[in-house]
């Protein structure tokens, strides 16, 4: 009947809020809660050090080569025993990320023979400047652990002369 058809359809929209206020809330009280990424996601970059405070990169440039966005600019320079940043020749003496350039494609991740350059969970990136954006080492680089020494460090001669560490075949 017409006349019942407008009665009708209110009582099935009052049902549908009357069934959502027992329902899970799906919103997030954001900045206070944080949802967790997937395993998946790709957010801002972290330069990862090893176990002794050591830094992973290399100052190799793969990365840069590999970006098809031109975000990553890399100079590098010479390591010694007295004043070591890295293990082998050479450590990144420049290593910034262009933001806005970025795409997170994560092909910079792929290309580094050293796993020094990870994309993290971190999604927090907001500029007021162009400049802002353009992320340094300083600002990428992992900080250091209680356990770990801060770099350069002073290392035991000929202890540290393989840039590339021996790593498990992700095949086995
Ligand atoms: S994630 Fe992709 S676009 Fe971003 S710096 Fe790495 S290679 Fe370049
Ligand atoms: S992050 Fe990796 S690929 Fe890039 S310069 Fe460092 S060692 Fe080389």
């Amino acid at each position: 009947m017409p006349v019942l058809e407008p009665i009708i359809e209110l009582g099935r929209g009052l049902f549908t809020t009357l069934r959502s206020m027992f329902e899970k809330p799906v919103t997030v009280q954001y900045p206070e809660e944080r949802k967790p990424v997937k395993p998946r996601f790709r957010g801002r970059h972290v330069l990862k050090r090893y176990e002794n405070g050591l830094e992973k990169c290399i100052g190799c440039a793969l990365c840069a080569a590999a970006c098809p966005a031109d975000a990553i600019f890399v100079e590098s320079s010479e390591n010694s025993d007295e004043k070591r940043f890295s293990p082998g020749e050479r450590y990144a003496s420049t290593y910034e990320i262009n933001m806005l350039r970025c795409i997170y494609c994560g092909f910079c991740e792929d290309a580094c023979p050293t796993e020094a350059i990870v994309l993290g969970d971190q999604y927090e990136l907001s500029f007021t400047d162009r400049k802002q954006a353009i992320y340094p080492k300083d600002m990428l680089l992992e900080a250091v652990a209680a356990s770990q020494l801060l770099t350069p460090q002073k290392t035991e001669p000929g202890k540290f002369t393989r840039s590339v560490p021996e790593m498990k075949d992700p095949q086995d």
